[in-house]
Formats: C-alpha cells, sequence, structure tokens
C-alpha cells in the first residue's frame, strides 16, 4: 500500500482545547470527532498484509491529548513503526501522561509554541488559568526518552516572539519550526475541497533579522532537501532552526504524508480531504485502494501567495 511520501498522519480528533485563530485543524472541522480504535486497527493490519514501508506514523489532530485512548493508538501506531511522533500544543502534556506515552512508543513530541508567554503560549482567546512552562514539558519528556521539537507559526501575534523562541531553542538544544501563516477560507468535507491561502505575516527578511540578533550577522539560512525553498535551515550544532514556506504554494504539501482522520476521510493535502473516504467496513483490499488513490492525487489547492517575503 503506497502512502505519500511513505508517511502516515493519524488525525486522531477535530477536538483542541484552544482555539487558535489561524488553526487549520488538519483540513476537519472543528468538531468533537475522535478516531476509532476499530477503524485504526483495520488501517494498521492493512499496513502488515500489504507490506506497506512507513518511515514516520504522525499523531495529530486537533489535540490528541483529549483522545482518551492516546497511549492505545501510540501503541498500535508503535506496533506497525518505530517512528512515531505526536503533534500537541502541550498543555494537557502532564509528566504522567508523557511518560505513560514514552512506555507505549512514543519517540517525538513537536510542541507548538508561538510564545514563550506561560499564560498565553498561542493566540487562543484569552489566558490559560494555570501556567504553562515549556521547559517543564521538555524536561519531563525528555526524562521519559521522549525527543522534542518545537512548532511556531509566525503571525502578527508573536513577531516580537522570534528572538526570544529562538534563543530559547539555542540554549537548551532543541530545533524549532517557524512556518509562515497561511489562512482558511474553507475546510473540506463532503466532498469539497478546502480552501488555503498563504498570506504571511511576517517576511523572510524580519524573520532572519530578528533571529540574527541571537545567531549572529552572518548565520545564513539555507534550503533544506526535499523542499526546496519551501524549507530553509541554519544549523548552530545539532539544532536546527528553519523557516517553512507553505507547502502547497510548491506542490510539496504530499511529502508531509497521507492522512486519515476520524470520519474516515484519506487525504494527502489538506485541501483534497472530502475527496476519497474509507467505508466503515472497508476490508483490507478496499482500504488498500482508497489510500493510494487518496495518496497519489495531486495537489488541489486554491493558493495564490499574495506576496512572496
Ligand atoms: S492548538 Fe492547534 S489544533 Fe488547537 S486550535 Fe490551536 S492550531 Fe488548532
Amino acid at each position: 500500500m503506497l502512502l505519500a511520501a511513505d508517511k502516515l498522519r493519524l488525525i486522531v480528533t477535530g477536538k483542541c482545547n484552544l482555539d487558535c485563530f489561524y488553526c487549520h485543524n488538519e483540513g476537519q472541522a472543528k468538531e468533537d470527532t475522535f478516531m476509532r480504535l476499530d477503524d485504526l486497527r483495520r488501517i494498521a493490519d492493512a499496513v502488515i498484509t500489504t507490506d506497506t514501508t512507513i518511515s514516520e506514523v504522525t499523531i495529530s489532530g486537533g489535540e490528541p491529548f483529549l483522545h482518551p485512548q492516546l497511549e492505545t493508538i501510540v501503541a498500535i501506531a508503535a506496533g506497525r513503526c518505530d517512528r512515531v511522533t505526536l503533534v500537541s500544543n502541550g498543555v494537557l502534556a502532564e509528566p504522567d501522561r508523557v511518560r505513560a506515552l514514552a512506555r507505549a512508543g512514543l519517540r517525538k513530541l513537536r510542541l507548538g509554541v508561538d510564545s514563550l508567554d506561560s499564560t498565553k503560549p498561542r493566540p487562543s482567546p484569552g489566558r490559560l488559568g494555570k501556567p504553562f512552562a515549556v521547559g517543564s514539558v521538555l524536561a519531563s519528556a525528555r526524562t521519559a526518552g521522549i525527543g522534542v521539537d518545537l512548532n511556531v507559526v509566525l503571525t502578527k501575534f508573536n513577531r516580537k516572539q522570534i528572538a526570544p523562541l529562538v534563543r530559547f531553542a539555542v540554549d537548551h538544544a532543541v530545533s524549532i519550526k517557524f512556518f509562515e501563516h497561511v489562512a482558511v477560507s474553507t475546510f473540506g468535507a463532503g466532498g469539497a475541497g478546502g480552501s488555503m491561502t498563504a498570506v504571511p505575516h511576517v517576511s523572510l527578511d524580519e524573520f532572519i533579522g530578528q533571529a540574527r540578533a541571537v545567531l549572529g550577522p552572518d548565520a545564513a539560512f539555507a534550503p533544506v532537501e526535499p523542499f526546496g525553498e519551501a524549507n530553509l535551515s541554519h544549523l548552530v550544532g545539532t539544532v536546527e532552526i528553519r523557516y517553512c514556506r507553505y507547502l502547497c504554494t510548491y506542490g510539496l504539501c504530499w511529502l508531509t504524508g497521507t492522512r486519515i482522520d476520524p470520519q474516515r476521510y484519506v487525504y494527502n493535502c489538506m485541501t483534497n480531504r472530502g475527496l476519497d473516504r474509507l467505508a466503515a467496513d472497508a476490508k483490507v483490499e478496499e482500504l488498500a485502494r482508497v489510500v493510494e488513490r487518496a495518496s497519489a492525487r495531486p495537489c488541489e489547492a486554491r493558493t495564490i501567495r499574495t506576496s512572496h517575503p
């Protein structure tokens, strides 16, 4: 069974504990949907039966920590792939839950933190009732044997946070990716494609200027293969500081892998959601056929880059 870029992305819920203004929710509507273990087990069986190569399983949402069976999901994924990664805002990442995920086979946590402000780490309405310390989550994950990377969406909200976040990354030896802002017009559902457009709030020049305040005036950002100009990176030892452009603009969205969501939609690009769906009782052969069709679709993004920073 062929997957886009040999990667599988399990979107385990449409629900989140935050409400960031730019949220694309991996193409889903914001609903209280949760991946069913039965569906996941059928997908896992198909992976075995068809001898599918998977280089990475990424578990995302919504906020995956809201899924009551997250540890089981990680264990099933880890039984098929030794590189299991979780994308989370980290607010619900209590140390005991992090340890349980490590025991289940989680290897990496991609922590979405747009600001070091402890009660406002994301551009979600209001402030957190309980302070969120990214350093504490980092420490508990590492103690449990889980690697951590940071993800940051660059917007007007956090344009003054670039230097502090780069400083944090270097000081804590954690790699960090900065993503340009993407505006969502519609989400895909029921056979209609979604629509998203790259609308950068922070130019590449502004980003590099702030990063150089920490990294030094000669810090250079070079293209990263296989992303080319879509990803520009600077290394400080083993710590990577990366600027990521919206992949649809470059026709490279498929590099993030084949997504399967709680409503059994299968898509290689967020704007293709709604075009392919697994039947609730799909047998291995049918399931593999739908996954392969979705994995090979061209990007349907209606994207126009309004400005190229
Ligand atoms: S934390 Fe992530 S999933 Fe939740 S609202 Fe923000 S961007 Fe969306």
